[in-house]
């Protein structure tokens, strides 16, 4: 559906389903426990807890995506909860204290035992599944044998144009970076 939508019908989509899923997941202070209110403003997204005060803001949580290219190659793997024929790039949700690039560092490493250099900001995307950002990056490999984890990625492996296996959907960051690379 990504593919067919305007990136102002996505935007909208992309915020009420946000939204939907942060009501239900907020009915209760989390601080104190008594059910929470709406906020008086109506134009302010945020419950009130009438106990203790707290606020409760919409929470979204931002993950990095990174296409990691090797010469004229790129690396694609394959994700243990995706379809076993779906490759895709690395990706994984920001940790406490980190800064994006942290994140993409330690991603590579941990899912691929690569290093990588250049890192290069690409682009972002709301990804309401059920409430991130996707923020989108280009780095060049450094150093290391490409080795998945074995837990959470099976198999990973480098690519070139003219032998991609099956890629990520249209429309998706993944496959605005991929495409970003293919047809410069
Ligand atoms: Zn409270």
């Amino acid at each position: 559906m990504l593919s067919r939508l305007t990136p102002e019908e996505l935007r909208k989509i992309s915020a009420e389903r946000m939204l939907v899923h942060w009501q239900e997941t907020n009915r209760f202070c989390g601080t104190c426990g008594a059910a929470m209110m709406r906020h008086a403003n109506p134009a302010e997204n945020a419950f009130v807890c009438p106990v203790c005060g707290y606020l409760a803001y919409p929470k979204i949580c931002p993950a990095v995506i990174v296409l990691v290219t090797k010469g004229d190659k790129i690396l694609l793997q394959r994700n243990s909860h995706y379809g076993l024929n779906n490759w895709t790039l690395v990706a994984g949700f920001v940790e406490p204290g980190e800064n994006f690039e942290d994140a993409v560092r330690r991603e590579i490493a941990e899912e691929a035992s690569i290093e990588v250099k250049d890192i290069c900001y690409f682009g972002s995307q709301s990804w309401p599944f059920p409430s991130t950002v996707m923020v989108g990056f280009r780095a060049e490999y450094a150093s290391g044998t490409l080795t998945p984890d074995g837990e959470e990625v099976l198999k990973s492996d480098w690519f070139d144009k003219d032998h991609l296996p099956e890629i990520p959907h249209p429309g998706s960051i993944a496959r605005q970076l991929i495409d970003a690379w293919r047809f410069p």
